[in-house]
This record gives structure tokens, C-alpha cells and sequence, in this order.
């Protein structure tokens, strides 16, 4: 039998799983190979380029991890790295595929297939075992490119055997959306953060998942039985019998739990002192409405439309988004579910949306959430149709993300209204009143004029993930910082503060759906902070009902008080367990 081994992570999504590991391999499905004109010569060149260059930063975001590895193993990955970075820094495979692209009027990905065509048969005749080695890496890189070139290819994911563990050096929000969680049990990663989206989306989906472990992809390899601990960070490949009996314990104590936290699902999420808190549900996809309904979720606190826009090259109809819009709203039943506009970009690619814009355009500090929608205003105002038409069934409210300026509301809701007229002309039936518009609060410079945003929103939502990492400098997906991103650091605690005591002063509804909301350690601080409508992914529903009904809310806010005067988060986190243990 073989030996067990053991790695660790970031917990990212919590439970126990087991099963059989699936290791994702660079495999490439349905390349599209073509003849081109003489006109798009260069944007396939470009294409080439951009692909080499992301596949560089790929590798030597690779090797910065192989310098984590223990006993050495990774000075041998490093090495064959950096043959791969040399590789793509214009060998015979880059240059070869760049030629082809002018000579032959090709496609890219045809221009670097034949390219590699033409190494394979050369090296092959030479018959030498060094030489079939260096062939497997030139085959290596090439892949790396065309699914660069692809960027988000659809890849057969959906269609994995029950009971798979997902083994990856990456995935990103778009292929974890794809996950069936009925056969997917697990999934594990080498690279990727606890906060990012597609941590985001594994919790959305239950499947418990480990990010950001070192050393994985060499442990695992596909038919090995993996067990997932995604509450501790821990992966176990090829368990003994003691750790599967340790494992099978853990799991039946956390069904447990959920059985016992399920009978509060009728129950108010109302403090010992009376004050009520509305819970909300964050949602991504039509799948996770069972759940929300499960946990009796009052509303959709947050709707990220833009995963409707992944995992397809093109866009979603306005009949499309509104079917989908209109499913979420009639599954609320009467509850309201506030529908955020598209929040592409940072690690949320689309490649429907965001089509031949250039990578680099579209990062954490580029062109995001609302700065993206008001460069294609058409596509703006067609989700604003699609959700005015939904809200004939049920109450919704619009958000708008990623605001850093009064005047990008101001734009939106002028779209808004033109969306609404439109409809209205043709004799298309919404509700005489327009839906609230909101904006997000993610980005410092929106929290410190927050009471200027008060004035021309009619609601705010303070998004803690990307405020926590706009305000500290930590991406939020680079597991190299991950120990960094402190939400209860005292400069994210001021701009929660002042947002929320901006929109009391206007008397504007405010609320946080940020994952802070929905761990039950921070739920004392938020409704001391003055919070009443916390938004969260649905499975932490039932937790942070329970610590609500343990709460005193005058308690808390007097312990709010104490830490807001505190400049350091160990001493904020001493004062807040000091309280969750006594209350
Ligand atoms: C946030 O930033 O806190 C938020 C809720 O938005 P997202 O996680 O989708 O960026
Ligand atoms: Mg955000």
C-alpha cells in the first residue's frame, strides 16, 4: 500500500471530504485552429505575445512556490522551471509560432500546434532518451500557451466521476462555478488565497477545499484516495486506516452540529436584548437557492451577477439574465435580493465580456465592476433591463460595485433611467418605481467619502473582502500574503465605522457582505459597530444566527467602543474573544 503524506493549506472552505483525486492536468480540448487575413496578422501576434507573457508569470509565480518545498525536492522543480522560463523567453517553440502567424496566415494556437508538431518529429527521429525528455517539457509550455491563448477554455470539468477530489495547481472562480458539487467532493490547489473568489465559490457550493498548498501537485496523482480537511487546511493522500477512522469521527461530530443548527432555521435572528438582525444570503449561481431556502435566509443580500457571464464566449442574452434574475427573485419569496451589476475583472475573468481587452487592462486596480460597465454602457443597461423586468416578481435592489466616485453613480442611475424609459416605450411592464440603487463600499476611497456617496445612493453595502485588500495593499489571491489579510486591522474597522455611522446620518440602509459577515468570532464587533443586515454565504447562516441570539446588542456595542481606541489587531482580537467568551 502506499505511504500516506500529508499536506497543509489555507482552509478555504470548511467540512470533511474524501474520495478519489482527479489531478487536472494541462490536457486541451477543442482548439480552434483557422486561416486568418492578412489585416489580422497582428492582433494574432499580439495574442501570441500576451500569452507567452502571461505563461511567464504563470512559471514564476510556479517557482516562487517551489522555493517552499522541504528536503530539496524543490530545487529540482525550480531548475526545470527555469528551463521552462527560458523556453518562453523566445526559443524555437515562441519564435517558430510568431514566424508561422505572418508566413502561413494561421491562428495562433494553429501557428504554436504545428510548431510543436514540427519539434516533436525532428527530436523523435533523433532517439535519445535526454532528448524525449526536453520534448515532454516543449510539449509542457506549448500546452501553457494555448490555454493562455484559450484563456478560459470550457473545459470538461462538469463531467468528473462521483465523488472526485478536484487536484489543481490553480483554479479559478469560472472552473470552480462549474464543479458539480453532487460529484465533487473536495477539491485541493497549490496556488490561490482564502478570500478570493474562488474560495468564495467553493463555500457557495459546500465543497470542502484546502488553497494554496505547497508541494501538492508532485503528492497526488489521479486514482489516489484523498481526504480533505477544509476547516484545517489539511489534505491526507493515500490515508492509513487510523486517519480515515479519525476522519469518520470528525465528520459524523460536524453533521452533528449541522443537524443541531438546522432547527434554528424558523428561528428570529434577534439578540437577548431585542435587536433584530436580518440575515441575508450571498449568492452566485440559481444552484445554491436550495440552500439559501434551507437556511431561511431573509433575502439575497448580494447576487454576483457576473458569474452569469462565465464559462461562455459570449454574452448572456438580456432574456438569459433576466430567466436566471427572475428564478433567484420568485425563489425569495417576496424577501428582496439586491442584484449587483457586473463585477468582472482582478480575478474574475470573462472572456465573453471582456473579449480581446488585454489582460493587464482588466486587473485588481484596473478596469473593475463599474469602472468596466460604464466603458460598455450597453452592457450595463441591459442587465439593468433584465433586473427591472425580474423585479415585476418580487422586490429587488440594484448595487453597484467597486464605486470610487459620486460621479460613477450618478452615471449609472442615469443609465438606469434610461433602461426603465426603454422598456416603458416599448409597452414592456415594470413597476412604476424604480428599484433602490446602492453602492458598494470596497475601496477606501468610497468608505472616506461615504457621506458623500450617502447623497446620491439609496443604500449602502460595505464589501470587506476587497476593502480589507485595498486598504492593507493584500491581494487577496496570493497566497504569499494570505497571513496578512486582517479585516479586524484597525484601518478596515475605521472605514466600517465610518460608512456605517455616513449612511445612519443620511438615514440610509447600510450592510456588510463581505465574508466577515459570516463568521460568528465577528459577529459581536458588527452589530456593535451599528450593523443590522448582514449578507453571507448561505451555510454560515445558521451560525451566525445562533451567536446573534447569544449576544446583549448594548454589550456589544459598548465592547465596539472599547475597540475601536485600540491601534493594533492582537489587541482588538484579545477584546473580542474576551467578550465571545463571556456573552
Ligand atoms: C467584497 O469585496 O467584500 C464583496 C462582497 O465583493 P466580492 O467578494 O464579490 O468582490
Ligand atoms: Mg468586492
Amino acid at each position: 500500500m502506499s505511504k500516506e503524506l500529508r499536506f497543509t493549506g489555507l482552509g478555504a472552505s470548511p467540512g470533511i471530504a474524501s474520495g478519489i483525486a482527479h489531478v487536472r492536468e494541462m490536457g486541451i480540448v477543442d482548439i480552434p485552429e483557422y486561416v486568418i487575413k492578412k489585416k489580422d496578422v497582428k492582433t494574432e501576434e499580439d495574442r501570441l505575445v500576451r500569452a507567452v507573457k502571461l505563461a511567464q508569470r504563470q512559471v514564476r509565480r510556479l517557482q516562487s512556490r517551489a522555493k517552499e518545498m522541504a528536503n530539496g525536492a524543490g530545487e529540482e522543480l525550480w531548475a526545470l522551471l527555469d528551463a521552462y522560463l527560458l523556453m518562453l523567453d523566445g526559443s524555437r517553440l515562441v519564435r517558430g509560432a510568431e514566424k508561422r502567424i505572418g508566413e502561413q496566415r494561421i491562428n495562433a494556437e494553429a501557428a504554436v500546434q504545428m510548431e510543436i508538431a514540427q519539434i516533436s518529429g525532428a527530436f523523435q527521429a533523433m532517439d535519445d532518451a535526454y532528448i524525449a525528455a526536453r520534448l515532454d517539457d516543449i510539449r509542457e509550455v506549448g500546452n501553457r500557451i494555448l490555454l493562455n491563448l484559450g484563456k478560459h477554455p470550457l473545459r470538461p470539468l462538469s463531467a468528473l466521476p462521483k465523488g472526485s477530489v478536484v487536484i489543481a495547481e490553480n483554479l479559478s472562480p469560472s472552473d470552480m462555478a462549474q464543479l458539480d458539487p453532487t460529484s465533487v467532493s473536495g477539491t485541493g490547489t497549490l496556488l490561490g488565497g482564502a478570500e478570493g473568489h474562488t474560495a468564495i465559490m467553493a463555500r457557495a457550493l459546500a465543497i470542502p477545499s484546502v488553497l494554496g498548498v505547497v508541494g501538492l501537485m508532485g503528492g497526488v496523482r489521479t486514482g489516489d484516495r484523498v481526504l480533505i480537511d477544509g476547516s484545517a487546511g489539511l489534505i491526507v493522500v493515500n490515508p492509513n486506516a487510523d486517519t480515515l477512522k479519525r476522519f469518520d469521527k470528525r465528520r459524523a461530530e460536524l453533521d452533528k452540529v449541522s443537524i443541531r443548527l438546522a432547527r434554528l432555521k424558523t428561528q428570529p435572528a434577534i439578540s437577548r436584548d431585542g435587536t433584530e438582525i436580518r440575515l441575508q444570503a450571498n449568492v452566485e449561481l440559481p444552484i445554491e437557492m436550495a440552500m439559501v431556502e434551507q437556511v431561511g435566509a431573509q433575502g439575497v443580500g448580494l447576487l454576483r451577477s457576473e458569474f452569469m457571464f462565465m464559462n461562455r464566449r459570449t454574452l448572456p442574452s438580456e432574456d438569459e439574465q433576466f430567466a436566471i434574475m427572475r428564478q433567484i427573485v420568485e425563489g425569495m419569496n417576496g424577501y428582496p435580493v439586491t442584484i449587483r451589476s457586473l463585477d468582472v475583472g482582478a480575478d474574475k475573468a470573462s472572456q465573453a465580456v471582456i473579449g480581446e481587452m488585454d489582460d493587464s487592462a482588466t486587473t485588481a486596480l484596473g478596469v473593475r465592476g463599474i469602472r468596466l460597465s460604464l466603458l460598455k454602457p450597453e452592457l450595463l443597461e441591459m442587465q439593468f433591463r433584465a433586473m427591472l423586468r425580474a423585479s415585476n416578481y418580487g422586490p429587488i435592489r440594484i448595487l453597484l460595485p467597486m464605486v470610487s466616485t459620486v460621479n460613477e453613480v450618478q452615471k449609472a442611475r442615469k443609465i438606469l433611467e434610461s433602461a426603465a424609459a426603454k422598456l416603458k416605450r416599448k409597452k414592456i411592464k415594470i413597476p412604476s418605481a424604480l428599484p433602490a440603487l446602492g453602492t458598494m463600499i470596497e475601496v477606501p476611497a468610497a468608505a472616506l467619502a461615504a457621506d458623500a456617496l450617502s447623497q446620491v445612493s439609496d443604500f449602502l453595502a460595505i464589501g470587506s473582502n476587497d476593502l480589507t485588500m485595498y486598504t492593507l495593499a493584500v491581494d487577496r489571491v496570493n497566497e504569499h500574503v494570505a497571513e496578512l489579510f486582517d479585516t479586524l486591522h484597525p484601518a478596515v474597522l475605521r472605514l466600517i465605522q465610518f460608512t456605517t455611522g455616513a449612511a445612519m446620518k443620511a438615514r440610509i440602509p447600510v450592510s456588510i457582505c463581505g465574508e466577515m459577515a459570516g463568521d460568528p468570532k465577528l459577529t459581536a464587533l458588527l452589530i456593535g459597530l451599528g450593523l443590522r443586515e448582514l449578507s453571507m454565504s448561505p451555510a454560515n447562516i445558521p451560525r451566525v444566527k445562533q451567536r446573534i441570539r447569544e449576544i446583549d446588542a448594548v454589550a456589544a456595542s459598548n465592547r465596539a467602543n472599547l475597540i475601536m481606541d485600540q491601534v493594533d489587531s492582537g489587541r482588538i482580537r484579545i477584546l473580542l474573544e474576551d467578550f465571545n467568551t463571556l456573552a
